[in-house]
């Protein structure tokens, strides 16, 4: 019997066991399945001594880096971004060769002197209280751990630098072309961020960025005749009044961000504006007589921007954000932008609404930039066009009227771009494109042209729906193109895979043309030609002697179409009368629509009226009856 017993007991044993391992294996399937993206964590404690008199500081930093990856690290990187404003780096290498240098760079850090060059120089770096060996490639250090940092372990790196503000060349610098004594961006040794795709260890050429998110604490010492803005929320508001001390301490504390700007002038004013809800906009600008009365306008402006935003892209996630005269035109930062700021008030509000929405790609979402600059600079220009129309559609900036097309000009310069045969595939990294242009067409444009013909791919609502979804899947953790993309197709109920292959992967072109009409007793028979490669679902707008109709031909790849949603068909197209064909095959370049009118009651055909895609050719798609 015990024996029995015992049997009883070794078989119970084997199924839980083979239970528990069917959990396992269940368990890690799970987790692939809720798509658990690791990233490192930091937290920088950081304190400098800033001599105005030399544009000189000394730093002190304390990283402590939260390694939530399942990799052993053994070094680390970091950038030095000042060390590119010096003639011979690789910033003034790339544009003393590129076809179309950025003038505001040209060939000015080539003729930099010594008291005029930025500088980054670690001079005692340690872990756990022990001296780490270093190396320095131009605007990129490298550390050998003494003690390798293991996968759910954290360590503290210990850093004493010295370095020196450049004069602006490029965002960061010395007395910009406003007279803001120091707009200071990248000016402290900030990790290189390292994620599946491994170390982003980019030498700093002038283009994006991307980093850990962290919490940041910052304290600055600085001549007390300096008014401080910056990234984060101020230890102590009674640095905003006089004081008698030669030096005040300046500290910030910024929770979850990956990146800390501040900028420093004695002729700044403030202006804290406070919204229904108790979080503030903050605005800091020297006064100018010229300028002052759109300052002032500014505000309730960006205030009513923010209800439109925040409906459409999601929450804005802190409890302030600063809008800072300085730099040298318009760059985001968390919490806060650097923008030029003598500049009539339409002028202003476009720049601010462009780096403030880069709070959301950029700042909350943060796809590497450096590799999809199109998912930040392109979504950000698609939601900053959307937001402009909506402000002047509201009446807020005297003489400004919104428009039905607010992409207009965007399809239009792209089309006109696309016929030059400069363009480079959306793929490329923003440090490789061969010239300025095809980088900043890519980026801007045909970024935000994404969105636009998802928009006319799934429908309206169904974009919204996707906008927010993204929003909420990937607040804080980068996402990337393919998880762009599918939370798009799954909002609409479409495939993309197709479109985003052709759209971010080649430079091939869409072309559609109406070939022949032809009468067939009371119908007629439109035969439409595909010219280019790149394969679109089409809306064709055929105008009769009574009415005007709608034909909409899907492409087979999408398994559906925006039609399909009665939500969408009832609200945004009731009036029209649309017809839905059978799909056209990707593969033939011919496609025959039969229209139930004879010929001679038709006026017109057309192919994309309306202009939503960016075909190269139009004068192929228009056919007007000779009746
Ligand atoms: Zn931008």
């Amino acid at each position: 019997m015990k024996l029995v017993i015992y049997w009883k007991n070794i078989k119970k044993m084997i199924k839980l066991l083979k239970l528990s391992i069917g959990c396992i294996v269940l368990f890690s399937f799970s987790l692939s399945g809720q798509d658990c993206r690791w990233q490192l964590k930091v937290r920088y404690d950081m304190e400098i001594d800033f001599e105005s008199e030399e544009n000189e500081y000394e730093g002190e930093q304390k990283l402590t880096i939260f390694n939530n990856s399942p990799d052993t690290l053994d070094k680390l990187y970091y950038h030095l971004y000042f060390n590119a404003f010096q003639p011979g780096s690789d910033m003034d290498i790339k544009s003393l060769l590129i076809d179309d240098p950025d003038p505001r760079v040209g060939s000015r850090i080539s003729k930099l002197t010594e008291n005029e060059i930025g500088f980054i120089s670690p001079q005692k770096i340690k872990q756990n209280g022990k001296k780490l060996k270093y190396e320095i490639e131009g605007t990129i250090l490298f550390l050998q751990l003494e003690k390798a940092l293991l996968p759910g372990d954290s360590t503290t790196i210990e850093m004493k630098y010295e370095a020196q503000v450049p004069i602006q060349i490029r965002r960061s610098g010395r007395n910009n072309k406003e007279g803001i004594d120091y707009s200071m961006a990248q000016w402290y040794p900030k990790l290189c961020n390292y994620d599946r795709h491994g170390w982003h260890a980019d030498p700093y050429i002038g283009r994006e960025f991307y980093a850990p998110w962290g919490d940041f604490k910052v304290a600055i010492n600085i001549d007390s005749k300096y008014v401080l803005a910056g990234t984060g929320y101020i230890h102590d508001e009674a640095c905003y009044l006089p004081t008698e001390k030669k030096k005040r301490k300046w500290i910030f504390n910024a929770p979850n961000v990956h990146d800390f700007v501040w900028a420093a002038d004695p002729d700044y004013v403030r202006n804290v504006h406070t919204l229904k809800d108790g979080r503030t906009l903050q605005f800091f600008h020297q006064p100018n007589p010229k300028y002052d009365s759109a300052w002032l306008q500014f505000p309730v402006i960006m205030e009513k921007a923010l209800e439109f935003i925040e409906k459409n892209y999601g929450p804005y996630a802190y409890n302030t954000y600063s809008f800072i005269q300085g730099g040298d035109g318009g760059m985001e930062y968390p919490m806060a932008t650097l923008i030029t700021g003598n500049r009539p008030l339409v002028s202003l509000v476009g720049v601010s609404l462009h780096e403030w929405m880069h709070s959301w790609f950029q700042m909350m979402l943060a796809t590497n930039e450096a590799k999809y600059p199109w998912m930040d600079e392109g979504f950000t220009s698609y939601a900053e066009d959307e937001t402009m129309n909506y402000i002047k559609s509201i009446g807020l900036i005297p003489g400004q009227k919104s428009t039905d097309r607010p992409m207009r000009t965007s399809i239009e310069s792209f089309v006109k771009f696309l016929n030059t045969g400069m363009e480079e595939p959306l793929s490329t990294h923003s440090d490789h494109y061969g010239r300025n242009q095809a980088y900043g067409v890519a980026s801007y444009v045909k970024g935000s042209l994404t969105l636009m013909q998802i928009k006319n791919l799934i429908g309206e609502k169904a974009f919204r729906k996707g906008m927010l979804e993204y929003y909420w899947k990937w607040r804080f953790r980068h996402p990337e193109p393919d998880d762009f993309f599918r939370i798009m197709e799954k909002a609409g109920g479409i495939e993309l895979e197709w479109f985003q292959e052709y759209w971010v992967n080649t430079t091939k072109v869409i072309d559609y043309a109406i070939d022949t009409v032809l009468e067939n007793k009371n119908q007629t028979e439109v035969v439409l030609k595909r010219n280019g490669p790149f394969p679109m679902p089409i809306e064709i707008k055929v105008v009769t002697k009574k009415s005007e109709y709608l034909y909409y031909i899907p492409l087979d790849l999408m398994r559906g179409n925006k039609y399909q949603r009665k939500d969408d068909f009832k609200s945004g197209k009731q009036e029209e009368k649309i017809m839905i064909q059978k799909p056209w095959h990707w593969v033939n370049p011919i496609y025959k629509l039969s229209l139930d009118f004879p010929l001679k009651d038709i006026i017109s055909i057309e192919i994309d009226a309306d202009q939503q895609l960016p075909d190269v050719e139009r004068n192929n798609q228009v056919f007007k009856s000779t009746n």
